[in-house]
């Protein structure tokens, strides 16, 4: 019997999600963001949804696995919401 390894990526991508479009469940200053010189969201994600473009954060609460790791880092408080997903929403882990 052979056992395929999964990459991270192809791990990532057998969870489920249930965006709760209504209510993010991260919520960003961006103005605060914008003077924070380390920005360790962006290396800290596992689901790498923390991302810098023409030097803004860009963020998509969408694929958040819920780790909370982000909000530890922010030492800046540029995260200015982070709580679990409401009932019914949020990741499903697939990964066995
Ligand atoms: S909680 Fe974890 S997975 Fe979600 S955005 Fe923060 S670091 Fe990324």
């Amino acid at each position: 019997m052979t056992i395929k390894k999964l990459s991270p990526e192809e791990l990532l991508g057998i969870n489920k999600f249930a965006v709760d479009e209504e209510e993010p469940h991260i919520v960003l200053d961006k103005a605060i963001c914008a003077k924070c010189k380390e920005k360790p969201c962006l290396v800290v994600c596992p689901a790498v949804l923390y991302t810098l473009k023409d030097g803004e954060i860009n963020f998509d609460y969408a694929g958040c696995l819920e780790c909370g790791t982000c909000r530890v880092v922010c030492k800046d408080k540029g995260i200015t919401k982070w709580t679990y997903p409401r009932g019914t929403f949020g990741v499903a882990f697939r990964c066995g």
